[in-house]
């Protein structure tokens, strides 16, 4: 049966939904509008968790419309979720939630939510699939993955996850099962931030104190865009309280209108700009002496390095006036230590981004912010909390290389990080062996890794594709087998630490239709598979009650209250976990690796005359790829366009509104233009999320194009990022 065909029964009507007031909004709607399911969702939920007595009412729970995590308030009546709000006693959401998480209860109730088990009937991506049991689908699957590792091993299966807080269990089965393919989207985003940051100061991500800060300078990252609900918070409140903001960005931003400069750097050329403020600070002899030489290590060799990238030399690189780079040197000076250049987030935009965070971790060393009042600091939290598991055994050995290179061919890349896109032409190589399956949970790989194409090359040498999500999203389109899981409305995951406080995620309504927590997945599967010792639970709350052990409450006490807080061991600020136990200016790390051991200046490619640096970044109403199908934020973004300044659209004669042709090396779309003075003549801008090809996505379906079209692989050798605006395209009229 076509699961296309028994999804569209249960459509809601497509409402106008009024930006800026989506909440009040929503619970109209939904009141009237969630009726013809709710007798569906009784009919069809299974007893699950849930205490009935606790249906209606008020339930603390933890958003998962994108990676931030805020503290949800679900009203729910009736046994409906009816209205999300931000959970004030939550440190991420501070009482609001953005346009995501307020749009958020409709993925509970969105009429194309997978419902049950589907086995694949037709050709891959056909979408002829068959209902099957629950029984019936892990039956097939763990009968399929055993014999993938009785033919060709174990490390055959390829196992991929987003980032979430269910991945403990997850990595939990793949290292049960004896595979060392694992693969996140950490590449596609921020590998060159977080290799560069353990190298300098032997932490992942330093934390920002926005409370003090003066002067913060960002480049490329848009909190008022790719909102991270607290920061975001906390970059207004510091902007109003009269910290002055740096933006560079080839494009005026939502964050470049609130900040009091907007350097339009030519892309790629931003490491230029830290390499000259580096070089006016020492030669001004503008830097926190007392610092660099109490903690830091290598400053000499940094120096020498810095002597020739002067403000004229990255002003002819970056193409921002060199007075301006100068100025803000001065200004940063001056503010020191209570300053911050941000780590940035999505950061493998070019093959040299590592350069570049590694440029601005020396800079924050430099001007004192390490420690200091708005400066930048080590974050304690999710390591330093001891959580209860269940007993197990030891995972068996596994002597298998990993098909991304880590570490046998990229050293410096932390194993927890890895290098995504390598997994993938592995598997089209076969190189150093062939992968046979793949098992996706919470990903969509088709759209979110570059060049659709050979994502899809890939698939076609998998004997076995599994995928577990809430939806039928591309890469669930394409696979063989597709579990249902449970919403983050509907299910409880593995405890979420923040700071000092262990969060729950909790089920506000009962599942609906046949969707399980991947907690109950996984154990399935894993007694199935003949590893059920790995798996020593009966039921999610009795998983929570070893995880909560150690803490002192019972589960119901933490369902209760929604967080409990904790006693965190003393951070010492100034122990950096690095070789030399100081903050590496010069790497020993980089050097032993044969690598530019401080920073240093490397060429990025640029387009031809005739071509365009390809730009992505975020919109406010969608997180990646996750989102297009939900009909709020839909209505609010149905689609995207290409951004294009005014002169090179005047000199190819393409007026706004038209559409056009975008070619890259990868592949072509064609898209709706959109003339504006807001990017770089040299750069055209796509938002990414859009062109879905599941047809079961009948919202997303066909809207917009999809920059996964587009982009080329080019992977940083030291950090392993994607370099994703290392792409360049060429845009002519249809
Ligand atoms: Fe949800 Fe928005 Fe918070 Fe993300 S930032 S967790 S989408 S409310």
């Amino acid at each position: 049966m076509n699961p296309v065909d028994m999804l569209q029964d249960a459509r809601f009507t497509r409402r106008s939904f009024v930006a800026g007031s989506l909440g009040a909004l929503a619970a109209a709607l939904l009141a009237e509008e969630l009726s013809p399911l709710t007798a569906f969702a009784e009919d069809s939920a299974p007893a699950g968790p849930m205490d009935p007595s606790r249906r209606d009412g008020v339930i603390d729970t933890i958003c998962e419309m994108c990676v931030w995590r805020c503290g949800v308030r679900a009203t729910v009546r009736d046994g409906r979720v009816v209205k999300l709000d931000g959970n004030p006693d939550h440190p991420h959401s501070l009482g609001k939630l953005c346009p995501r998480g307020q749009a958020g209860l409709l993925t509970a109730y969105d009429p194309d939510r997978l419902k049950y088990p589907l086995i694949r009937a037709g050709k891959r991506g056909s979408g002829l699939w068959r209902r099957a049991t629950w029984d019936e689908a892990m039956d097939y699957v763990a009968e399929q993955m055993k014999r993938i590792a009785g033919d060709y091993g174990p490390q055959a299966m390829v196992f991929s996850s987003t980032h979430n807080p269910m991945q403990v269990q997850f990595e939990n089965l793949l290292n049960a099962y004896g595979s060392p393919n694992y693969g996140t989207q950490r590449s596609l985003c921020f590998n060159a931030m977080i290799t560069a940051n353990q190298l300098t100061f032997g932490v992942d991500e330093p934390g920002r104190d926005y409370a003090n800060a003066r002067y913060i300078v960002y480049a490329g990252r848009n909190l008022a865009e790719a909102i991270s609900n607290s920061e975001t918070q906390e970059l207004v409140d510091a902007i109003a309280r009269g910290a002055k903001v740096v933006v560079l960005d080839p494009r005026f931003t939502k964050t470049a209108a609130k900040a009091h400069r907007w350097l339009p750097v030519r892309p790629g050329n931003d490491l230029a700009f830290f390499l000259a403020l580096i070089h006016e600070l020492l030669a001004n002899g503008d830097y926190d002496r007392a610092f660099v030489a109490r903690h830091t290590v290598g400053f000499e060799a940094l120096k020498a390095e810095v002597e020739p990238y002067t403000v004229e030399w990255a002003s002819a690189k970056t193409e921002i006036p060199a007075e301006t780079i100068r100025a803000v040197a001065a200004e940063l000076g001056a503010a020191r230590p209570r300053a911050f250049v941000h780590p940035n987030w999505r950061t493998s935009n070019f093959i040299n981004s590592f350069q570049t965070e590694r440029a601005i971790a020396v800079l924050n060393a430099l001007i004192g912010a390490w420690g200091a009042p708005g400066g930048v600091c080590e974050v304690s939290g999710e390591s330093a909390v001891e959580l209860g598991a269940p007993p197990q055994p030891p995972y068996p050995r596994v002597s298998a290389l990993r098909l991304d290179g880590v570490p046998w061919k990229y050293p410096l890349v932390p194993l927890k990080l890895g290098i995504f896109q390598n997994i993938r032409e592995a598997v089209i190589t076969g190189q150093p062996y062939q992968a046979k399956g793949w098992f996706i949970y919470r990903q969509n790989p088709v759209l979110s890794l570059p060049d659709r194409g050979r994502t899809l090359e890939a698939f076609n040498k998998l004997e076995l594709i599994v995928n577990v999500d809430i939806s039928m999203n591309d890469t669930a389109w394409y696979s063989d087998v597709v579990l249902p899981e449970a919403t983050y409305l509907e299910r409880f995951d593995p405890l979420i630490v923040v700071g000092d406080r262990v969060f729950i995620r909790q089920p506000v309504i009962k599942p609906l239709f046949e969707s399980r927590s991947g907690l109950m997945i996984f154990q399935d599967l894993g007694t199935r598979l003949g590893l059920k010792d790995f798996f020593q639970y009966k039921d999610e709350l009795d998983y929570l009650g070893y995880q909560v052990k150690p803490l002192g409450v019972s589960v119901e006490e933490l369902r209760q209250a929604g967080s409990v807080k904790v006693k965190l061991p003393p951070i010492d600020t100034y122990l950096f976990r690095t070789p030399s136990g100081k903050v590496e200016l010069k790497s020993s790390l980089l050097a032993a690796a044969n690598q530019d051991a401080v920073p240093t200046w490397q060429e990025p490619p640029r387009p031809t005359a005739v071509a365009f640096y390809l730009l992505t970044g975020k919109v406010a109403q969608h997180t990646q790829f996750a989102t297009q199908n939900n009909r709020y934020l839909h209505e609010l973004e149905p689609g995207n366009a290409l951004w294009m300044n005014p002169g090179p659209a005047a000199a190819r004669g393409l007026a706004d509104g038209e559409t056009v042709v975008v070619k890259s090396r990868s592949g072509e779309v064609r898209v709706p233009l959109r003339v504006t003075e807001a990017i770089r003549s040299d750069c055209v801008y796509l938002t990414p999320g859009f062109g879905h090809v599941s047809k079961a996505l009948m919202t997303a379906f066909d809207s917009g194009v999809s920059d996964s079209d587009l982009h080329e692989t080019f992977t940083d050798p030291v950090s392993g990022g994607q370099a994703l605006s290392q792409t360049f395209v060429t845009v002519e009229k249809v």
